[in-house]
């Protein structure tokens, strides 16, 4: 018998004969078992087609993937894909000659169907991660002091002044080291070092980081502009303002109950603007509640991680952070109550565990919030204020149980300072300390800040169809937080390759 008319036998033309696995010859007049006795698939039509269906699928699936793949320039990812479909098609070829390919085939779809369908189940959410930055405190918090973070004492301790010796005859053990690096430059050294400072991109920073400076010298507006605050009910005004804050250039937005651990214990960070008397000045206020702003590095500019153009997305989103939350604050101000913006070099309290308990993300190993439509690809910004307002509940994305086997910011990070290891108590905090010291020291030799540990994230990945359902199955699924990790690591490597960026911020000399 010809292949063709074992398909149209499998397509059902003559279904009655081919039904009993016994096919009658074109005469009837004998029984002859076929030798293809046990063509399960090709002789049943409803088999035939659910095989069809299910192949069709899983070269449709593989296909997007490989196309996605390639426009994330994943090469690895698309040398995998390429090869599933190729072996799939091999396998498929191979249905047509041999019936044990064919019960292997049964059974390899039964596999993955049941693989899907685990990954589907929901499993018991993370309670502890629900409870927002209160899951992480398993000891005594002592608020933060401003004063001690690398950006306050690499930017406002200039030698020779009172603040100066103040600090180093407390901490004298932090002198040196950060005589070193103060000598590179502010937040990033000199800016492009890396690239030989391509004149374009370093006066994009300045550029972007001008307009933020500007913003933030202007926007301290604490004190309510009328007597009586306008009246609005809480969940309005948070409606409102949420939607506003979008419409101003937001990518997310959350609100949170203030938790007075998370602000800063006394000012160290001084904007070049604002006066030096508020260093060590004790932060006391009364603010209830924070909207917390995020917006989105964008992924094909992140691609140069760690080059200059890292540095020009920072800015744009800092500039950015400090637009939306200077006009939030002063809106607050100007209908009668206490407001305070927290952006670009001027913050009262710490961003990424306010971002955690408006909802906006989870902490990671990296020590970076992560989000679950741009992993940790944001910028943060933040309004304080004492108008009532409705707060979020915290998010678990399945971020917790994925950094315990991903690593791949730790593998990746060019001056080790994310661990690889454990979690770690520190001031009552159970959680994965980043070494911010060692990572500013990295920017400053770079003159850029780097960003690889946010590109590499797989949870940064583009906001697109196939990575949006991996999020999804990752927030329902215990399993597929345990599973995951490991098969990412596998399809798309562990450790970061610079990527080509768009050729707008090209930042190879000419
Ligand atoms: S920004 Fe760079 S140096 Fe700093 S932690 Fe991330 S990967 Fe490491
Ligand atoms: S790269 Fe992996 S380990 Fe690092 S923060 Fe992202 S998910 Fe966690």
């Amino acid at each position: 018998m010809l292949h063709s008319d074992i398909l149209i036998g499998g397509l059902g033309l003559d279904t009655k004969k081919t039904s009993n696995l016994n096919i009658k010859t074109k005469d009837n007049s004998r029984n002859i078992p076929h030798p293809m006795t046990f063509n399960l698939i090709l002789n049943h039509q409803a088999t035939f087609v659910v095989v069809l269906v299910f192949n069709l699928a899983m070269i449709g699936a593989a296909g997007l993937f490989v196309y996605e793949s390639w426009r994330e320039q994943e090469s690895r990812a698309i040398k995998i894909g390429l090869l599933g479909i190729a072996a799939h098609n091999f396998f498929v070829f191979l249905l047509f000659y041999s019936h044990v390919f064919q019960l292997f085939l049964i059974f390899y779809m039964l596999v993955c169907v049941l693989f899907v369908a685990i990954l589907v189940i929901p499993g018991r959410k993370n309670s502890a991660v629900l409870k927002g930055t209160a899951g992480y405190v398993v000891g005594e918090v002592l608020r933060f002091d401003e004063r001690d973070i690398v950006f306050a004492r690499n930017e406002n301790l200039v030698s020779g002044s009172e603040q100066y010796s103040q600090y180093y005859e407390k901490y004298p053990e932090r002198k040196e080291r950060d005589d070193k690096r103060r000598a590179k430059g502010g937040h990033a050294g000199k800016v492009g070092s890396i690239d030989k400072c391509p004149p374009m991109l370093v006066n994009m920073v300045a550029g972007n980081a001008s307009a933020a400076h500007t913003l933030v010298a202007n926007s301290l507006p604490q004190i309510p502009e009328r007597q009586e605050p306008i009246e609005m009910e809480p969940l309005q005004a948070t409606e409102a303002i949420k939607r506003w804050a979008i419409h101003l250039g937001a990518d997310l937005v959350g609100v949170a109950r203030i938790d007075e651990r998370w602000i800063y214990s006394r000012k160290g960070h001084i904007h070049a603007s604002h006066s030096m008397d508020n260093w060590g000045q004790e932060i006391k206020r009364n603010f209830t509640h924070a909207v917390v702003i995020a917006t989105e590095m964008d992924h094909d500019v992140m691609y140069a991680a760690p080059h200059t153009p890292v540095l020009t997305e920072s800015m744009r989103n800092y500039s950015k952070g400090a637009f939306i939350s200077s006009v939030i604050a002063n809106w607050f101000t100007q209908s009668g109550y206490e407001a305070v913006a927290n952006s670009f070099k001027y913050y009262e309290s710490l961003m990424v565990p306010l971002a955690i308990d408006a909802g906006i993300g989870q902490f990671s190993r990296m020590g970076y919030l992560v989000t679950e439509k741009f992993g940790a690809r944001v910028r943060l910004a933040a309004v304080l204020t004492n108008m009532p307002l409705v707060a979020d509940k915290p998010v678990d994305l399945g971020v917790d149980e994925f950094c315990q086997a991903c690593k791949k910011c730790a593998e990746s990070c060019p001056s080790r300072s994310i661990p690889m290891g454990d979690k770690t108590v520190k001031n009552g905090l159970l959680r994965w300390m980043l070494d911010d010291q060692s990572c500013y020291d990295y920017w400053g030799r770079v003159g850029s800040d780097c960003g690889v540990c946010m590109i590499i994230c797989p949870y940064s990945r583009p906001n697109r169809s196939l990575h949006r359902l991996v999020k999804w199955l990752l927030k329902r699924s215990p399993l597929a937080r345990k599973l995951l990790p490991h098969l990412d690591n596998l399809v798309y490597g562990k450790t970061w390759k610079t990527r080509r960026p768009p050729a707008w911020v090209n930042y190879k000399p000419q």
